[in-house]
């Protein structure tokens, strides 16, 4: 049952509010009808709209602090539920960059043509915002602009067996060479993932790394990294898969690298997604696992082919023993859920022996190579 606190019921014929209330809040109906009114010159109330469920109505008193304009009253049992200004302001602080200055901006308009001084003053605009907004857009450009003009390159980290150091494939991870410097990942896949930018980002990862293929051994396997907003992109699947078949390199060689960040995020289009992309052949990894919640009951409805161990527990394995600890649960879990188990920064000889006792299969780290550019 949902607390009401956060609802508000009306029985027919109910008013709402009515014509000249004082009011700070809007209303979204969850359920019934509103008559949306104001008082004629006749003194009667005239009818202006009426609502239904989904629809959004008071949200002057969101803008303004004017008396409400309209009466609103519910045609049936109706239920509401109510948006604060300082929610909304809530929402719009946390909100991206570019969104906020433009809204922003339009409330401030909005509010200076309806003449209304605020008390206390708006803060609709963080003064902030404009620099943010401009940055955030600079970046955005810059790294449009660095697609365009071929800035961007895949590194490429081995992937190797433990028991023999026999690599057996690449972890693609992309740099940016811009301003004169090779600037790291994290500094701009989250900005392609505030737009479809990531998309346009994640098709070129894909086709470039099925080029690399011509300069790996016959059988090493080939792993991109995913953001969320590509589990909107089912083309980019099909791209792959088509430049592996002109290739007549096997779907299998292309695996995706997923973290459980971006899986819960977006769940209902990962797994669609997912589903779609081991349909084809492809493995999936669950990268930086053991970071989030991990939960065993969403891990068996993943198509996964492999769990990829976050490099916070190899960095503290020899001193910390529930790390230590951890790494052996998480092989059992692998061995259950019948995937592979990849180690990740791995640096130095004793964890990669380690590794190997505990039962982890596979490694990758800077012990056997560093990202680099794929020659040959
Ligand atoms: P990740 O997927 O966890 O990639 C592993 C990161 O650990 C890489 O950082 C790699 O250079 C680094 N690494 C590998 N071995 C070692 C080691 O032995 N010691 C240490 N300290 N670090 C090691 P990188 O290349 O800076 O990438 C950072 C993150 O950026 C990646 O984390 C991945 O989440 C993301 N990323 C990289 N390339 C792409 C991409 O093409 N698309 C997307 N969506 N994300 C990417
Ligand atoms: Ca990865
Ligand atoms: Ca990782």
């Amino acid at each position: 049952m949902d607390s009401p606190r956060y609802t508000r019921d009306y029985a027919a014929g109910e008013d709402i509010f009515r014509q000249g209330d004082a009011g700070d809040e809007a209303f979204i109906i969850e359920q019934g009808r509103v008559a949306i009114w104001s008082i004629g010159t006749s003194g009667e109330r005239e009818a202006v709209a009426e609502l239904g469920p989904g629809e959004v109505f008071g949200e002057m008193a969101l803008v303004n602090r004017k008396p409400r304009a309209a009466g609103a009253s519910a045609r049936e049992p109706t239920r509401l539920r109510a948006i604060s200004r300082a929610h909304l302001q809530q929402r719009l602080d946390a909100s991206d960059p570019l969104l906020r200055l433009v809204l922003g901006t339009v409330m401030a308009r909005l509010r200076a043509t309806l003449g209304d001084t605020p008390s206390p003053p708006s803060r609709d605009r963080q003064p902030d915002d404009a620099q943010d907004a401009l940055r955030a857009l600079q970046q955005e450009h810059a790294i449009s602009a660095g697609l365009d003009d071929g800035e961007f390159r895949l590194h490429f980290q081995p992937v190797l067996r433990l028991s023999d150091r026999a690599p057996v494939g690449y972890e693609a991870l992309a740099r940016w060479e811009h301003d004169g410097r090779l600037v790291p990942p994290p500094e701009f896949i989250p900005v392609t993932e505030r737009s479809d930018l990531a998309i346009r980002f994640g098709r070129w990862v894909g086709a470039t790394a099925v080029a690399g293929f011509a300069a790996l051994d016959d059988a090493a396997y080939v792993s991109i990294n995913v953001s969320v907003r590509q589990f909107g992109d089912a083309m980019v699947l099909d791209q792959i898969a088509d430049a592996l078949a002109e290739r007549c390199i096997p779907t299998a060689r292309m695996r995706l690298e997923v973290t459980e960040t971006h899986l819960l995020t977006q769940w209902d289009s990962a797994i669609a997604w997912l589903d779609r992309a081991r349909a084809i052949g492809m493995g999936i990894m669950l990268d930086d696992f053991g970071t989030g919640y991990s939960s065993l009951a969403y891990l068996h409805r993943l198509p996964l082919t492999a769990l990829k161990i976050d490099r916070s527990f190899v960095a503290t394995m020899l001193s910390d023993p529930a790390s230590a600890k951890i790494l052996r649960t998480i092989t059992l879990l692998a061995r259950d859920l019948d995937v592979d188990c990849i180690a990740e920064g791995i640096e130095s000889d004793a964890q990669a022996d380690a590794l190997v006792d505990l039962g982890v299969a596979y490694g990758q780290g800077f012990l056997f190579g560093r990202p680099a550019p794929l020659t040959g």
